[in-house]
């Protein structure tokens, strides 16, 4: 499936984020940005060791206390195909009243900001916050959605947008999201 905003093409597809070749993919990390469960230690294991040296020199400068919920940070991709890989920290799904979905619409947005930045033109980003962290893929995709409408309303540079989703379920439900979100 695929729409465009202005000149950015953005894509849905089922497939694994490590994959891609694109310029930047973004990790739902965690604050410790020393690698995790899930997407996170699928891009580590794949990109190698030089993802995490960087790291570790972003925790040792610029967020010694780890990096907050909704920033990013960019290292480079090691091994994967991709560039550069985008860092950033979604939100854990307490109930829905603890500003998750604005935390969420900033972890978008700023990976989206960086990337731009940077000057860099593709994007790829996975369901962030909806494996281990719980937020419900229905709600989630809906602020991740209008997130990169929003930004792509607004700022230029950007050509193409991909969400990776891992599973036939949340694709569906993006596919269904798109259709109400871009009036389809
Ligand atoms: P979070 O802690 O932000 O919830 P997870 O990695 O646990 O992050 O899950 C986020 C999403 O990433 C889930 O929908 C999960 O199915 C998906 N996922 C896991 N591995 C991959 C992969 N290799 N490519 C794309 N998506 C993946």
């Amino acid at each position: 499936m695929e729409i465009k905003v202005k000149n950015c093409k953005i894509k849905i597809i089922q497939g694994d984020i490590t994959e891609q070749t694109v310029d930047a993919i973004v990790n739902a990390a965690n604050p410790t940005l020393m690698g995790g469960g899930g997407v996170d230690g699928a891009i580590h294991r794949k990109g190698g060791i030089k993802i995490l040296e960087e790291c570790k020199q972003i925790r040792a400068t610029l967020y010694p206390n780890g990096l907050p919920t909704g920033e990013a940070v960019i290292t480079s991709g090691g091994n994967l195909k991709a560039k550069y890989v985008i860092h950033t920290v979604g939100p854990i799904w307490r109930g829905g009243n603890s500003g998750e979905a604005e935390l969420l619409f900033k972890a978008y947005w700023n990976s989206l900001n960086l990337a731009k930045g940077r000057g860099l033109k593709s994007i790829a980003f996975p369901s962030i916050s909806t494996g281990a962290y719980g937020y419900p893929i229905d709600k989630a995709s809906t602020v991740a959605l209008n997130a990169v409408k929003n930004f792509l309303e607004k700022e230029n540079g950007l050509e193409e947008v991909i969400f990776v989703l891992f599973t036939a379920k949340d694709l569906e439900v993006y596919k269904q999201k798109v259709s109400e979100i871009f009036n389809l």
